[in-house]
């Protein structure tokens, strides 16, 4: 069983920012406001998430840590119209096949807190700990039982640049809670809860930087049952911003061609020939209209009707950016 799942960790956990998406994923959709990540030696030595969530009560932590044992899906329907990020039940045990693993939860109704500690694989008994309702999860020395994984890791810079990105991206789908970012102890990144308009863009700036938010374009569109809302960047002709595109679709961080495409085409027909526009873009829609679970990585999708989605972007982004050469330009 251990076997499993270290084969299945090969196949979900390619690095220390793979068990972070894993883990803040699991406390997003238990609900959490307030999520902490603590990063030693970029993941390498140690990785914790700690959350405000719903908790997991005692009797159940052997079980989340079993293969397949997701609370996420009543019947087989629901992968239709799966809304949480996780449904596959495979990333506790696989993470705690490959490492010194802990975790500590508490249910809020509960008197105290239970922990259970897995090390490479092997489970020990839950005991009664201190914990406040939420959960925390320590993932120590990450593939130390696994020493061809474990020398692919790179420099520590390097991993922990992955794990800030992915939080970044995190922070820009979930503007209603908190991230806390920390490595070896010092505090690296505080995104703040944000309700007012005025607060998000702050908070993209903190994501983003200056550049971004001073001179960024709110779009919000709807039709077709489709529904586009966020913000454009204004790219100065000496920066390059590939890596300040950002979409999300029903909250889940995307990249597609069908996207990518039509933001292109809306660009340069305005605006910007050649360039890479910034840009930070929410598409909802009814979620049968897209596959999700297509890739383990869940970064991708796949439109039911890609004509419809990349035409309407198309038409919203360009209308959109068509004000600004029009003088209608955000301040
Ligand atoms: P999945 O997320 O695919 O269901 P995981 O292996 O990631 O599978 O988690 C297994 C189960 O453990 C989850 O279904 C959930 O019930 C529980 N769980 C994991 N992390 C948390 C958390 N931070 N807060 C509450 N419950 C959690
Ligand atoms: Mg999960």
């Amino acid at each position: 069983d251990v076997l499993v799942n270290q084969i299945a960790a090969g196949e979900v956990i390619e690095r220390p920012a793979s068990v972070v998406k894993e883990l803040v994923e699991n406390a997003l959709d238990a609900g959490a406001q307030r999520i902490e990540v603590d990063i030693e030696e970029g993941g390498a030595r140690l990785i914790r998430v700690r959350d405000d969530g719903g908790g997991i009560p005692a009797a159940e932590l052997p079980i989340a840590l079993q293969r397949h044992a997701t609370s996420k899906i009543a019947a087989l329907d629901d992968l239709e119209s799966v809304m949480t990020m996780g449904f596959r039940g495979e990333a506790l045990p696989s993470i705690a096949s490959v490492s010194r693993f802990a975790i500590t939860s508490r249910c809020a109704a509960d008197e105290h807190a239970s922990a259970l500690a897995v090390d490479g694989g092997r489970m020990g008994e839950v005991e009664p700990a201190q914990h406040p309702p939420g959960t925390t999860i320590e993932v120590r020395e990450l593939f130390y039982n696994v020493p061809a994984r474990r020398r692919f890791l790179r420099a520590e810079r390097t991993e922990f640049g992955h794990i800030d990105d992915l939080l970044r991206t995190l922070s820009l789908a979930h503007g209603e809670r908190r991230f806390v970012l920390r490595h070896n102890g010092k505090p690296v990144r505080d995104y703040r809860a944000a309700a007012s308009e005025e607060a998000r863009l702050k908070r993209l700036q903190e994501a983003l930087g200056e550049g971004f938010s001073s001179q960024c374009l709110a779009v919000a569109h709807e039709g077709a049952g489709l529904r586009l809302h966020g913000w454009l960047g204004l790219p100065t002709a000496s920066r390059s911003q590939a890596d300040q595109q950002f979409f999300f679709v029903n909250g889940r961080p995307v990249r597609d061609r069908v996207v990518a495409h039509a933001v292109k085409q809306a660009y340069a027909d305005v605006l910007f020939h050649g360039r890479h526009p910034a840009y930070v873009l929410f598409l909802e829609l009814d979620p049968r209209r897209v596959d999700v679970n297509v890739h383990p990585a869940k970064s991708e999708v796949r439109f039911r009707d890609g004509r419809l989605v990349h035409d309407f972007l198309f038409r919203s982004l360009h209308e959109a950016l068509a004000g600004t050469r029009a003088g209608h330009a955000a301040p």
